[in-house]
């Protein structure tokens, strides 16, 4: 019996196995058809600064509503872009988006702040990424100090090609924001090493300031942060008792459902409309 039990173990796990791999692989030649097929777009989260409640930014994040498998989240298809090298030309395509649709908004008199991009690790260590965004800013005619890309703190697997590439980026005007602040193993020596202008505090922090450790924890942070000239930018906030802590240690930046989630063109259009340029 534990034999045969063995066996449909063996079985079982076999089988979700491949089902992970074939959901995978669908993924994976999806991914190339999708862009072709225009089923990629993106939404826009507002930044809030927290002193005058006005919109100072808009962060872009990328949707895909897939013929086949509907809509399928960042937080999985990214990493298998990633993994195949698509991210290249999937991240070229989000550039090249977000920064027209600054400039048109811009254009407009709609929105006039700055525009953060997210940029995988993967496109600073294996493409062109200096070339990709001067290229998206000509295209676009967007003023580079209007541009801020976001990385996340794994970037530190590459100190020193990276902080050539974040010089020339500031060099040329580009904010440089880093992600997820704190939940990787080297934020400080990020700090340290490297050249950037923000820092987002990661929304595991923000979820609870109700302890007395979190508070704390946020609060050295945002310090942290304020000798170091940076801004600080906390993300997920949902309620407005965070929002409260947050302007009390004087954060400058937040972003969150409280706020807004991320939202379509013409939903954005309708909310900065609606809200003027204060949030709440
Ligand atoms: P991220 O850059 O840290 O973005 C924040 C994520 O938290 C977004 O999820 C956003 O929708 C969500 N969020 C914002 N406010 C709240 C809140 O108050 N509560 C909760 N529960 N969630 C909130 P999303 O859009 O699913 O994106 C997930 C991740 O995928 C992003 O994390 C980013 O790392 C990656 N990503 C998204 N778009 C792109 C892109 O164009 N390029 C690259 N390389 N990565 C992207
Ligand atoms: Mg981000
Ligand atoms: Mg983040
Ligand atoms: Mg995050």
């Amino acid at each position: 019996a534990a034999k045969e039990n063995g066996r449909n173990a063996f079985v079982f796990y076999d089988e979700k196995l491949h089902k992970k791999l074939s959901r995978k692989m669908i993924i994976e030649s999806e991914l190339r058809q999708g862009l072709i097929r225009h089923e990629f777009t993106l939404h826009y989260q507002p930044k809030i600064n927290v002193q005058t409640l006005e919109v100072c930014g808009m962060e872009a994040l990328l949707r895909w509503n897939n013929r086949k498998l509907g809509s399928v989240s960042p937080y999985e298809f990214i990493p298998i872009a990633e993994e195949s090298g698509f991210i290249k030309l999937l991240g070229s395509w989000v550039m090249n988006e977000a920064c027209r649709q600054a400039q048109t908004w811009k254009r407009n008199g709609i929105f006039q702040g700055t525009m953060a991009v997210n940029v995988s690790v993967h496109q600073i260590k294996y493409g062109d990424v200096l070339t990709m965004i001067r290229e998206a800013l000509e295209k676009s005619k967007l003023a580079p100090e209007q541009l801020e890309i976001e990385i996340t703190e794994s970037i530190m697997q590459d100190v020193d090609a990276t902080s050539v590439i974040f010089d020339a980026l500031r060099a040329h005007g580009v904010r440089v924001a880093l992600d997820d602040f704190g939940t990787g193993y080297s934020s400080f020596h990020v700090l340290k090493t490297l050249p950037i202008d923000t820092i987002k505090i990661d929304k595991s922090f923000i979820d609870d300031l109700s302890g007395v450790k979190e508070q704390s924890l946020v609060k050295a942070i945002i310090d942290i942060g304020r000798h170091l000239q940076l801004e600080v930018v906390a993300e997920g906030v949902e309620e407005e008792v965070q929002l409260d802590a947050l302007a009390a240690y004087e954060c400058d930046t937040a972003q969150g459902y409280l706020f807004s989630k991320p939202l379509t063109v013409l939903e954005i259009e309708h909310f900065l409309s609606q809200h003027g340029s204060k949030a709440l």
